[in-house]
């Protein structure tokens, strides 16, 4: 490989790790193509398809739309021959890695076992902790998507000992990638006391490679953490660093978990109304990119604030919807978890009954998992139910393992409920001895709640100020994103169009000039049959008839003349000529020499001094001008020679040429239409045409970057005028 190509790779690799995804993929698509017309060595044309592929993936998976996948994977099939055949271990695997994961997002499963079946072949022959490492983040991310984090575990352990194992210097890549796979399967299983600390080692290993994907998702579990431990201005923190980054380079999927995780931050602090803003825009907008599981949790999310702002009806709605994604993907705890609310939901509805066969279905499943979070609210919601059905042993029973479960994971608000209500039920069997203990606990609870709940509300407060400037920032970001969209739909539809219409042109053209040429020759034909019985010597015909002979003659004539006009219509500028400095003088004098016979023949004198200078096209121009002078002699009165004045004015950026004449002149009823092809004023044999000179001249004043018009009165003379740029800029 050449300097000049491992530079242009490079810096399509550098632009890619900081996902500025589009200059990369512009870059990327010309230079696939540059080493493929080149015929450049078959490893250089693999590493280029196959970095073209990893783009077109990312971009696909970024923007959420599946026409980026199947480039990438038209891409990695232009070049498998070529990578089968080579002997580079290390590109086949990357060729494989792509491969596999663009073709399961295309739900080719078939494809995807195939490769990954190649790709685990190829890793176990070379045995090299870089390739190791490679093939154990990808299945572990697999992992994770199937849910299967006693397994997603594993691996990650594995390819974190190897890549300890290995020189770290130049696994860094893979191990911030590890470390924020470990993040989250830790977060998933509610294992984060090592989260922070791997997640800030994560976040300074990418921070420093400037590998900007590895930063996002440090910073999302980073916020994580934080967020599960109550400490919300840190989370937030994290939180508008990671929004305003995936803003930037529109990682769609990210801004979705960046906003849900922002929601659930409002949430926590009282602060219902932003909660449901973000929760709902990234329902109704990014649903297309966000992972199932997270459909469900946010479902559930915009579900238990309006539980808890008392609008029972819209929260039974979302949590029925996220029960059933969590049922039919067979999330159990994400089951569990909208069961239970959904029993609170019926309970506030007084449904009793319905209450109860959710909460059932809940604790079932609780019971199978163990302490997750959630539990407690099902069981403050069974012993709700309880009391209600005057059922006080349950209750108790319920209501204190709510205690135990709300203690153990630090939901402060369910124990006072719980609490409450123990002091009711004991109150309704008439303990009051215990009521009153209760009640006690409740309302000193109670008043350190209210304590804690003002202090949040301070917290959002400031919060929310403290992040105004980086809300604005990401608003602009946005902004521009969609402004960008707009004007690339826009521009691929006037190209569309553009080329739509370039098509029916060139379609003309060729149609136009074909069936006059095509025509000619039968013409022809009819033309000279007709010449040679008309002047037959030996003819019978009849006068009548031989003069009938001469019509034809004179009609075929006619017609050769229209077709004639027609082709040099249709293939007007087709040459490409040249752009250059032109003296109008010139072109005058030049159109003068042509027309000089019919100058001679009517006394014609044709004036003209100090015309300009103009860029533009040499013999365009002299058609033009020749077509307007030699109607100016044409439509001459019969009983005074034409005197032909051409001058013009100059303005900043045209010219603007006349050409006079002192002929029969236009009525202002026709001038519109004698631009038109084949428009005529005037019988053949009062005034010789075809109708396609003045069509032409337009034609022409036009692919000029000008205009032409007329300015006439009856018996007057006419006046046409030019309009011409000054310099003609070719389009
Ligand atoms: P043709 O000259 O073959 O008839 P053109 O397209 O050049 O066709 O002109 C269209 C019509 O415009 C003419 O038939 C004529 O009636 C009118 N016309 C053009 N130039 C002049 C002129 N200088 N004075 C009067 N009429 C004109």
């Amino acid at each position: 490989m050449s300097v000049d190509y491992l530079k242009h790779s490079a810096s399509i690799k550098g632009r890619y790790q900081e996902r500025k995804l589009d200059d990369a993929l512009s870059l990327s698509v010309d230079y696939f193509e540059q080493v493929l017309t080149e015929n450049k060595d078959k490893s250089t044309i693999a590493q280029a398809g196959i970095q073209l592929a990893q783009i077109y993936y990312t971009k696909g998976v970024y923007s959420g739309e599946n026409i980026w996948i199947q480039k990438a994977i038209e891409t990695l099939d232009s070049c498998q021959l070529i990578v089968e055949n080579l002997a580079n271990q290390q590109v086949k695997l990357s060729y494989y890695l792509i491969a596999i994961q663009s073709y399961a997002l295309m739900d080719q499963d078939q494809n995807a076992q195939a490769y990954r079946e190649k790709a685990i072949e190829l890793v176990k022959d070379t045995n090299t902790p870089s390739a190791t490492v490679q093939l154990q983040i990808l299945l572990c991310k697999e992992a994770i998507e199937a849910n299967d984090f006693d397994m997603a575990f594993d691996l990650v352990q594995k390819g974190i000992s190897t890549v300890e194992s290995a020189s770290v210097s130049t696994l860094e890549y893979e191990k911030a990638t590890l470390y924020n796979l470990l993040g989250r399967i830790q977060i998933m299983r509610q294992d984060i006391v090592e989260t922070l600390k791997i997640s800030q080692v994560a976040l300074k290993i990418s921070q420093e490679r400037k590998d900007i994907e590895n930063e996002l998702i440090a910073l999302n579990n980073l916020a994580i953490v934080h967020g599960i431990q109550s400490e919300y201005k840190e989370a937030m923190t994290y939180l508008m660093q990671g929004l305003e980054i995936s803003t930037a380079i529109k990682y769609r999927q990210q801004i979705a978990r960046c906003r849900i995780n922002m929601g659930s931050i409002y949430a926590h602090l009282f602060n219902y109304k932003a909660a449901l803003e973000h929760y709902k825009d990234v329902a109704n907008e990014y649903d297309d990119v966000i992972e199932r599981s997270a459909q469900i949790v946010l479902l559930n999310n915009i579900g238990t604030i309006h539980l808890d702002i008392h609008q029972n009806e819209e929260a039974i709605e979302y949590f029925e919807k996220a029960f059933q994604l969590a049922s039919d993907s067979n999330y159990k705890e994400l089951k569990a978890l909208n069961a239970s609310q959904l029993g609170r939901g019926f309970y506030h509805l007084g449904d009793n009954k319905r209450a109860l066969t959710n909460a059932h279905i809940a604790a079932e499943i609780f019971d199978q998992l163990g302490k997750v979070n959630g539990i407690q609210l099902n069981l403050l919601n069974l012993g709700l139910i309880a009391h209600s059905e005057k059922d006080y042993a349950s209750a108790n029973k319920y209501l204190s393992q709510c205690v135990v479960a709300s203690k153990t994971l630090k939901d402060d608000l369910t124990e006072i409920r719980a609490y409450r209500a123990l002091s009711e039920t004991y109150e309704a069997q008439d303990n009051i001895q215990q009521a009153l203990t209760y009640l006690q606990i409740y309302t000193s609870y109670k008043s350190e709640y209210s304590k804690l709940q003002r202090s949040r509300q301070l917290l959002d407060l400031e919060i929310r100020y403290g992040i105004q400037h980086k809300q604005r920032e990401i608003e602009r970001l946005q902004t521009e994103n969609e402004l960008q969209a707009l004007l690339l739909a826009q521009k691929d539809q006037i190209e569309a169009k553009n080329q739509e219409l370039e098509e029916v042109n060139q379609e003309l053209k060729r149609f136009a000039s074909i069936v006059s040429h095509d025509l000619k020759e039968p013409l022809r034909m009819i033309g000279s049959f007709a010449k040679l019985i008309g002047r037959d010597k030996n003819t019978t015909l009849s006068t009548a008839s031989i003069e009938y002979f001469k019509y034809v003659e004179d009609g075929v004539e006619r017609m050769g003349k229209i077709l004639s006009a027609l082709m040099y219509y249709a293939t007007i500028g087709k040459e490409g000529e040249p752009t250059k400095e032109i003296d109008l003088n010139t072109i005058v004098e030049i159109c003068a020499l042509h027309l000089r016979v019919a100058t001679a023949e009517s006394n014609a004198t044709i004036k003209y001094e100090n015309l300009p200078k103009i860029h533009s096209k040499n013999s365009l121009l002299v058609q033009l001008f020749q077509n307007l002078l030699s109607n100016a002699i044409k439509f001459r009165k019969p009983d005074q020679a034409p005197a032909i004045t051409v001058f013009a004015k100059e303005q900043k950026d045209v010219v603007q040429i006349a050409v006079q004449d002192n002929g029969i002149g236009i009525e202002a009823q026709h001038m519109a239409k004698i631009f038109d092809i084949f428009q005529r004023l005037h019988a053949k044999d009062v005034y010789e045409g075809t109708g396609v000179g003045l069509a032409v001249c337009l034609k022409i004043a036009k692919r000029l970057g000008g205009r032409i018009w007329v300015e006439s009165e009856a018996e007057k003379g006419s006046t046409f005028w030019v309009e011409l740029p000054k310099t003609l800029v070719e389009i």
